[in-house]
């Protein structure tokens, strides 16, 4: 489906995060404005996005200007200046915007984000170094991850699973993945059907959110 005006997003500080967050706003379709007060990084992302615009995001009249109070949902991307963070999402609260997700750099940048209107606050650093301890020490075997946050992981079944057909495993219902196939010891996999039954040492491939895929592997 078409987004609509709607679901437009402006993003703010096109760093290494900001870029990301922008870029794949862009694939799922979604009209993006990007602001950023470095005019290098402004013509590096002009052929990406759908409007750039170089501008100092802690400015309230430049803001304005550039049209953000029309945004319902902004993204500030400025993380190593917390200084220039803050007054930005202090300046967008100013302007009226109601929905204001930021990146924060530590555990107290966030609490002054969210004290100055950040209704979001993100930290990509801890998010990543949390899931690659999941990764090291779930069962796992292996992990592919899409940019939409849909994950696919190649792991053992839950001990309760074994011995069971996917149906009587409800897996689905307890975790939330779907299991896309089956793999017994020295076979190849099979796709998967509710009546097949999990073998004992057999291997599952299961797809679901990043989230649902990193429980249930937590769970086996
Ligand atoms: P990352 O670690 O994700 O790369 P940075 O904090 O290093 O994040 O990058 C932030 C981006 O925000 C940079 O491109 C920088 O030019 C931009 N930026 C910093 N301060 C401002 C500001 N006051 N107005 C607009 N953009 C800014």
């Amino acid at each position: 489906k078409a987004p609509t005006a709607d679901e437009n997003v402006a993003v703010i500080g096109l760093g290494r995060f900001g870029g990301t967050v922008a870029k794949s706003l862009v694939r799922l379709g979604h009209e993006v404005l990007g602001v950023d007060e470095n005019p290098k990084i402004v013509q590096q992302w002009s052929e990406d996005l759908t409007h750039v615009v170089q501008a100092d995001s802690t400015d309230e009249a430049a803001l304005r200007q550039v049209g953000l109070a029309e945004f319902p949902r902004v993204v500030v991307g400025i993380g190593t200046d917390i200084e220039a963070s803050l007054l930005t999402v202090l300046a967008l609260t100013e302007i009226g915007v109601r929905e204001i997700w930021a990146k924060a750099i530590s555990e107290k940048h966030g609490r002054i984000l969210k004290s100055v209107g950040a209704q979001h606050v993100i930290y990509p650093e801890a998010a990543m170094g949390d899931r690659v301890a999941h990764l090291i020490t779930s069962r796992m075997l292996d992990f592919i991850e899409f940019d939409d946050g849909f994950a696919i992981a190649k792991t053992r079944p839950p001990a309760d699973a074994v011995g069971r057909t996917l149906a009587e495993a409800a897996l689905r219902s307890k975790f939330g993945v779907t299991v896309v196939g089956v793999k017994e010891r020295g076979a190849d996999f099979t796709y998967a059907r509710p009546e097949t039954v999990v073998p004992s040492g057999s291997l599952l491939i299961v797809a679901g959110t990043t989230e649902q895929v990193q429980r249930f592997a937590a769970a086996t």
